[in-house]
């Protein structure tokens, strides 16, 4: 069998990958005796790791380190800069990285490409995908839902598939799946480092790779081929030992975590997992927990490479895979150090920044929620909090499955509870929906049975795509919007408004098995482990704990050939399509550059308290249709937004008194010139990679962003697009700033010219009083990031660079 580089499964590295492996069968070499008899993407890692070893001497190396200094552009700049000769690394150093693929779902896909188009480049430097996942409305079922997305969008989806067809892109049709799924069953193999236009992408460190969600324009940014800037994360170390067993799943794992941490507590880190227990976890296990560690904030997750991962890459039918990974972490073979070896597990003595430890045999399941994923409560104490906390008790609709929790081993243990409970004559009391994850999780859980199960049970099985999770979901339970209810899903975000758009649905979060059994009792005070229900003859009937199997008996089912993936080379002849009166689609017009001098004459446009999410100023829902046409999305700007100083969502006041909604105002000033911040609190950004919450205020005049506190993401998406994120020297400066105050710069302007170098503080004169008082402000401006905002956006600098 050929040594394929799995790290593109697409037109011109695919070529490359035949070409070299033809090279080496020519020249005979066939064994794994030197380095160019790896396959490419190892080859190329090993010799940069080889470089990173000579670089830091003997330090022990966390996983996470391993595989993310073995993708430096430069390892020596990177690591010995700023660093105290590389003692210093983590939370020092700015790593420029050359990731090994970018994967984009459609939502985010548009604007990417919309910007990579700006650079008119003829085919990406790296290996890509584009996933329709995120714009099929949940309702019916998959057959009538898919149907109905494909009508809507399909203007949406002929862009993304003409994109891929002009540039060499893998395509995944609508149904085909959701993008974490799918990357994990194809494109995941250990060692790799891919950017995902989605939050959730590190979902792919269950397969020991560094995948790490960001916003179109970082995805750009490694398409053409400059390297991605990332400050060094530091490394928060999670130890497992002990086994799951009964209700508790890897699910709870992260619930619980998610509980300690909070949404803040891996802000800044990538979280390793290691120990015994980690043996004793499915590979799809590992990649729900790296999944919801976007839920605590953490630049990415990842787990070493086990006997599981080795059994997933075989039942996803990549053999060579296991056989690359094998030979990988052998070479080069007798006689070198152990530092030679590159392991997909850490150094032994290497050093986390923060170390927890976790018994998994201890372990019960949690419920996390209503409205924030880390307020975690355990399973038996959910009925006295529920009851304390006056949250409704009937529980509306179940719906599992996504691409958190629709794993080959989470949907057979639902159907073991399921079974168990249709013997016994019982239906769910609640609403429930199934939603797998990817058309090969689908296929195979029809072709054994498991799908008919749920059916049978009354379940309604949605399309192969992420519906209700992003608020892509037509309530068929009469439920209007104002009314108060709760729903349980066993996916991995839950902000007010996430699922069905109304705000007053309370969204709890648990594994897909205490979701199921919740949903039969229709009750969310129903204890599962210790309660009964009661079957139609009057019997009483406890759900036996959960069982399933890790993977199927035989490799996974391919599905249906319409939504196999369209690989092809780049084509210089096909047309893109965007018609010039597209409602939702709009080619992009370059931001004007940074003016020569500091930034005066700035209004605060509004002053906002508690959580503001990418979803407060960019909401998912009905506006996902208008991701690619900027000036209508511009519209959703922080609509859900609360104004601090009334307490009032989505209303701002004009300088003359006059109420408007956010984003009506914010386009008022637009169109008078007048460029404005806002003012807001902690983790600014928080949630989802939505590099839209930073281009609607960029493009409707915000110049800067001022708050007590960035979500790293979010932050990282505002200096792109030429916005200044500062974050309050003082917290309680934010009570003195209000809306309508005057805000200028000092020390801006000088301290971009100073490539991040230098003190910024703001002027501030309040509104109707005149008074005048100094803000004190910090920022994280790396040299580069000074660069993108001076020249207006990264896009301006890339597309400059593009073009010479
Ligand atoms: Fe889709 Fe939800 Fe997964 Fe995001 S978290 S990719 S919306 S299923």
């Amino acid at each position: 069998m050929r040594p394929i580089d799995l790290a593109s499964r697409s037109g011109v590295a695919l070529r490359r990958a035949f070409q070299t492996q033809q090279l080496r069968q020519a020249a005979g070499s066939r064994q794994y005796s030197n380095i160019t008899s790896l396959p490419p993407t190892y080859e190329k890692l090993h010799s940069k790791y080889t470089e990173v070893r000579r670089v830091l001497g003997a330090q022990r190396l966390t996983l996470a380190e391993k595989i993310l200094y073995s993708h430096l552009d430069n390892v020596e700049e990177s690591l010995l800069n700023n660093t105290n000769n590389g003692r210093d690394i983590r939370g020092k150093a700015n790593l420029k990285l050359k990731p090994d693929r970018v994967n984009m779902q459609d939502a985010s896909a548009q604007m990417a490409l919309l910007q990579f188009m700006s650079c008119n480049l003829p085919q990406t430097a790296i290996p890509a995908s584009i996933h329709c996942d995120h714009l099929i409305v949940g309702s019916k079922g998959a057959d009538d839902d898919l149907q109905a997305g494909i009508q809507t969008n399909h203007e949406v989806f002929d862009f993304l598939e003409s994109a891929a067809k002009k540039y060499g892109l893998d395509f995944w049709a609508p149904g085909a799946g959701i993008i974490h799924q799918t990357v994990l069953e194809n494109y995941a193999i250990p060692g790799l480092m891919m950017l995902g236009t989605d939050s959730h992408s590190p979902n792919a460190g269950g397969l020991s790779t560094i995948t790490i969600g960001v916003g179109g324009a970082d995805a750009v940014e490694a398409l053409v081929g400059a390297p991605w800037e990332l400050k060094a994360p530091k490394v928060l170390g999670v130890r497992l030992t002990g086994k799951l067993s009964n209700w508790a799943s890897p699910k709870d794992l992260i619930l619980h975590l998610a509980g300690l941490l909070t949404v803040r507590g891996g802000t800044g880190y990538i979280v390793e997992y290691s120990g015994p227990g980690v043996e004793t976890l499915s590979c799809t296990g590992m990649a729900t927990i790296c999944n919801m560690g976007a839920e605590i904030g953490a630049t990415t997750s990842i787990f070493p490479y086990t006997e599981a991962s080795a059994r997933y890459l075989e039942a996803t039918r990549r053999e060579q895979a296991v056989k690359n990974a094998a030979a990988f972490q052998n070479f080069p073979g007798a006689g070198a150090s152990e530092d030679a070896y590159f392991r997909f597990k850490a150094d032994e003595g290497a050093q986390y920044d923060e170390l927890i430890e976790i018994d998994l045999s201890k372990l019960e399941p949690h419920i996390n929620g209503p409205h924030t994923p880390d307020l975690s409560t355990p399973l038996s104490q959910f009925k006295s909090t529920v009851q304390e906390q006056k949250w409704p008790e009937k529980l509306s609709a179940g719906l599992i499955g996504s691409c958190t929790n629709s794993s080959y081993e989470d949907m057979t243990r639902v159907e073991s509870i399921v079974r168990a409970a249709e013997e016994a004559g019982l239906k769910p009391k609640a609403d429930f929906y199934v939603t797998p994850g990817s058309e090969q999780i689908r296929a195979t859980l029809e072709r054994d049975g498991t799908l008919q199960t749920f059916e049978k049970a009354g379940g309604i099985v949605l399309s192969n795509a992420c519906g209700p999770c992003i608020g892509q979901w037509k309530r068929q339970d009469g439920v209007e919007k104002g009314t108060v209810n709760a729903i349980l899903t066993s996916y991995n975000r839950n902000f007010r408004g996430r699922n069905d758009g109304n705000l007053d649905t309370m969204n709890f979060l648990a594994s897909p098995e205490i979701v199921t059994a919740m949903a039969y009792a229709g009750s969310t005070t129903f204890n599962p482990v210790t309660d009964s229900l009661t079957t139609p003859d009057g019997k009483e009937f406890k759900f036996p704990a959960p069982h399933g199997l890790e993977g199927p008996k035989t490799p996974f089912d391919i599905g249906k050939d319409v939504f196999k993936v369209a690989s092809q080379p780049p084509n210089p002849n096909e047309k893109v399509a965007i018609s010039p009166t597209s409602e939702r689609l709009a080619l992009l017009e370059p931001f004007e550059p940074f003016p020569n001098s500091d930034l005066s004459g700035l209004k605060v446009l509004v002053k906002v308290s508690g959580k503001c999410t990418t979803d407060t100023i960019s909401a998912a829902g009905p506006w996902l249709k208008y991701k690619g046409h900027l000036p209508n999305i511009s519209a959703n700007t922080l609509n859900t937004a609360v104004n601090a100083e009334t307490g009032e969502v989505n209303v701002a006041y004009d300088l003359d008194g006059s109420k408007h909604t956010i984003p009506e105002l914010a386009k008022l000033w637009k169109e008078r010139n007048q460029p404005w911040l806002v003012v807001a609190e902690h983790n600014y950004g928080e949630g989802s990679a939505r590099e839209h919450a930073a281009l609607q205020p960029r493009y409707l005049g915000a110049r800067i962003i001022v708050c007590k506190s960035f979500a790293r993401i979010h932050e990282t998406n505002l200096k792109k697009q030429g916005v200044v994120p500062l974050t309050l020297a003082n917290e309680q400066d934010y009570d003195k700033i209000a809306a309508g105050d005057e805000v200028a710069t000092v020390g801006l302007y000088d301290m971009l010219q100073n490539g991040g170098q230098g003190e910024v503080q703001l002027k501030v004169t309040k509104k109707g009083t005149g008074e005048e008082f100094w803000v004190p402000v910090k920022h994280q401006v790396s040299k580069d990031q000074a660069g993108f905002i001076l020249a207006g956006s990264a896009l301006n600098l890339l597309s400059k660079s593009a073009s010479v």
